[in-house]
């Protein structure tokens, strides 16, 4: 029996526009229930625990903890001991962005709306640190990896948020962010304190630092784990030094890592229990010391921060409650059109929907090794969540494109790189765990994609549609790589095929103009960029081709409007400012023009070289403190000096300046054949 129809897209997306109906089952609080308040007084504020947060990153729920193997992680381990240690704790989806969005909203993707890394978590949603904070919490977080970027959406609510992944880097290891967090906490305030730090050592490239690494030569993912403990417990420790009234202390992973397990080395594409099984331990007031076996979200740190903070109790860890609990790894369906994977934990039992139905005793059978889908007796225990969970519409799930090239480079240093195309929803999809010998493929293609290695990306790109040749992203991934190298035929051949699979598609439109612009077909490209424009006016690489186009027919106008557009859809470099304030100005748009001006030297002073334009463009507006302060900056080893000592000149005339008539004299003196008539002319020089 298969439960997960391609026909039932349709119906899918309608699901997810009502997914606040259905949130109600899936997600406790996704709309407003959070607001649940407790009866009675809010506990007085210094009787109110501060609050630690340690996300662990890539961390498999077997590789901590006391029962962990081939590793000791003794600061975990004492927190645990003081506390609630859930034995089946399970992330929302195996990715660290979607999971870290729902320990902090309390809601599942279906709620939240983030399937993936690389997204933003609309502003609609309220963060637990806003509520905290609301409630008279100072707040702080400091996150080791780019894919919490401040950029993403969990800042709100942060009065500090850290993500020190500035400066090209693209994580930092536990120790470093360990320091940022003691050193924050040595002059922390004395109000209840809610503290995030995230940890990120143990994702791939696993690579701990010493004595970890020789310790763990033959298993540096343990080593990486052992080395992160031993940062968690400097953090644990000055935490509660600064804590000084009661302490609460919430430990989680965001999810596992595949290592092999079912043939998924990383994490992301599966949904078994290598990377949804996480650690998971809360401790302080309230909480007894025990083991708990019952299943239970991640998503519920959110609603456990809540109670704590005496903000609202329902839902939270310290009294858990029987539910099922649910989890989705929708990267492959988005990405590629395979099957959506949705999974259920319900008791012992894990049913798991991707096409066929897998069905799991995952007490007795951790590994998964025995598929119980034909015991009947267990197959009627399937529960209807596992059937109502709402399948996001592969279109509005599509890769944003406010992402810059340098973000897409950050994401895909770490593994992670989004889909360019919305996929083919096919009959008889690929089951992702039957691909699991394209995932390596897959990233490694994705890599060098977007280090535009386009020669290499070929015949990765051709082994993968060799095996799922309805794969829509690879099949316009090949044709742009075909046509980045200049090879028009297979080019073409390529884009003919992605027509054939997807006519409707306005990926396949926008990617074959490009094509057509790329190769200077300017005839050929304008109707389809027309068309994608109409449809999609913010499709970011259109507004770019198309305003390419429009400079080369020469209407400057318009292709000074676009860009300003594309520039509020995705952020531009100084060099770009600098040569759309020439754009402007050459077509006299003087406002436009000193926009970009300035923006390119905020970005970049030291190479900017525009201060003469600026002068200009100020005086003829007028505003002459700014043109003065423009002219000051245009150096003498500047080809257009004398103009701006000419210019600078009138400024001091216009300002009254007490040395206007050695600024004159200057001018003079420096004049070249530029500039020699115009002060001659020059009226105000009189
Ligand atoms: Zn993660």
């Amino acid at each position: 029996m298969v439960l997960w129809k391609p026909g039932h897209s349709l119906e899918v997306r309608r699901a997810v526009a009502a997914v606040c109906v259905l949130a109600s089952c899936l997600s406790m609080g996704a709309c407003g229930g959070s607001q649940e308040r407790r009866t009675g007084p809010a506990p007085a504020a210094e009787a109110r625990p501060s609050i630690l947060l340690v996300t662990l990153d890539t961390t498999r729920a077997d590789s901590i903890g006391p029962e962990a193997r081939g590793v000791r992680t003794p600061a975990f381990d004492a927190v645990a001991a003081r506390g609630i240690r859930f034995r089946q704790a399970y992330a929302t989806v195996p990715e660290t962005l979607p999971s870290h969005v729902s320990m902090m909203t309390g809601l599942y993707p279906a709620g939240h709306q983030v399937h993936e890394n690389g997204r933003t978590l609309a502003a609609a949603h309220p963060l637990v640190a806003e509520q905290l904070q609301h409630a008279g919490y100072r707040t702080a977080a400091f996150v080791s990896s780019f894919t919490l970027a401040r950029r993403f959406g969990l800042a709100r609510g942060f009065e500090s948020y850290d993500d020190g992944v500035s400066g090209g880097e693209q994580e930092r290891s536990a120790r470093e962010t360990t320091e940022a967090a003691l050193a924050f906490l040595a002059k922390a305030p004395a109000q209840p304190l809610f503290l995030w730090v995230h940890y990120f050592d143990p994702h791939y490239p696993y690579t701990p630092p010493e004595p970890y690494r020789r310790r763990f030569a033959a298993t540096p993912y343990l080593g990486e784990i052992a080395a992160m403990d031993e940062q968690l417990g400097r953090v644990v420790a000055a935490f509660e030094q600064r804590a000084k009234g009661p302490a609460a202390i919430a430990l989680v992973g965001d999810h596992g890592e595949g290592l092999g397990d079912h043939g998924e080395a990383l994490h992301g594409n599966l949904i078994y229990q290598s990377t949804m099984h996480v650690p998971l331990v809360i401790a302080g007031p309230g909480v007894a010391p025990a083991t708990k076996d019952l299943p239970v979200s991640t998503r519920r740190v959110h609603h456990t921060l809540l109670d704590w903070a005496g903000v609202a109790a329902t839902g939270s860890l310290r009294r858990p409650e029987t539910e099922v609990v649910l989890g989705e790894a929708m990267k492959p369906f988005l990405e590629y059109g395979w099957q959506p994977q949705v999974m259920t934990v319900d008791g012992p039992h894990k049913t798991i929907l991707a096409g066929p139905l897998e069905m799991y005793d995952v007490v007795a059978d951790p590994g998964e090794t025995r598929d119980l889908s034909g015991v009947p007796a267990i197959r009627a225990k399937v529960p209807g969540a596992l059937r109502d969970y709402p399948v996001p519409s592969p279109a509005a799930a599509r890769a944003p494109e406010t992402l810059d090239a340098e973000a897409r480079k950050s994401l895909a240093s770490l593994g992670y790189v989004s889909a360019g195309a919305a996929p083919i929803v096919r009959k008889g999809a690929p089951r992702p765990a039957d691909m699991v010998g394209l995932f390596a493929v897959i990233d490694r293609a994705s890599g060098l994609l977007v280090a535009g290695e386009y020669g290499k990306v070929i015949p990765l790109l051709q082994q993968i549609l060799e095996r799922d040749p309805f794969n829509l992203d690879a099949v316009l991934r090949l044709a742009t790589a075909q046509s980045a190298l200049g090879r028009e035929g297979p080019a073409m051949e390529m884009f003919r095929r992605a027509a054939e699979l997807a006519p409707a598609s306005p990926d396949v439109r926008m990617y074959t103009a490009l094509h057509y612009a790329r190769g200077r077909q300017w005839p050929l490209a304008e109707p389809l960029l027309e068309e994608v424009l109409k449809t999609f006016p913010d499709r970011v690489p259109a507004v770019e081709a198309m305003a390419t186009l429009r400079e080369r027919q020469g209407r400057v106008e318009e292709a000074v409007s676009l860009r300003r557009r594309l520039y509020t859809l995705r952020p531009a470099t100084a060099i770009e400012w600098t040569r759309l304030g020439e754009l402007a100005m050459s077509v006299e748009q003087t406002a436009p023009a000193l926009e970009s001006f300035e923006r390119a030297r905020a970005l970049d002073s030291r190479r900017f070289q525009q201060d003469l334009e600026l002068g200009v463009l100020y005086l003829s507006e007028r505003r002459f403190p700014e043109a003065r302060d423009a002219l000051d900056r245009v150096p003498a080893s500047h080809p257009g000096y004398p103009m701006a000592l000419f210019k600078r000149a009138q400024v001091s005339v216009l300002l009254n300046e007490p040395d206007r008539a050695a600024r004159i004299a200057k001018a003079r003196q420096h004049a070249d054949g530029a500039t020699r008539g115009l002060i001659e002319r020059e009226r105000l020089f009189k």
